[in-house]
């Protein structure tokens, strides 16, 4: 979609701060975070949400929930939480598939 921030991020069209990427998803940390660890995962292709994502693209949805993982496992101590808002009512504002990863244990508060 030409005019979907997440797209353009996706494409590289908009830099950000990306911190992994797979064939199907990528990562990057949230604009405005609100807890230590922020990180949105989305999937390259464009679906409006994680429920459309799931029904469109089974490969796309395991990819970004394996992503995801993987980021929390580096970048906090394990324990995270993995959010999708559905709605404007929810609180979603972009309409572009993504989860939310959030951590209050970043791993360097560890050592
Ligand atoms: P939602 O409210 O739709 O569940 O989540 C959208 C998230 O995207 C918000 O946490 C917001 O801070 C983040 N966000 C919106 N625009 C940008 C952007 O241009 N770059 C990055 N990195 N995050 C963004
Ligand atoms: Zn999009």
């Amino acid at each position: 979609m030409s005019d979907c921030i997440f797209c353009k991020i996706a494409n590289g069209e908009i830099a950000t701060n990306f911190v992994a990427e797979t064939e199907l998803s990528v990562a990057f940390w949230d604009i405005a975070p609100q807890k230590p660890v922020h990180v949105l995962v989305v999937p390259k292709e464009h679906h409006s949400n994680v429920g459309e994502l799931a029904f469109a693209n089974q490969a796309a949805l395991v990819d970004l929930i394996q992503l995801g993982d993987k980021v929390a496992s580096q970048l906090s101590t394990g324990s995270y939480r993995f959010t999708f808002n559905t709605g404007a009512e929810a609180g979603q504002t972009v309409f572009h598939a993504h989860g939310h990863i959030t951590s209050e244990t970043p791993k360097e508060q560890l050592v």
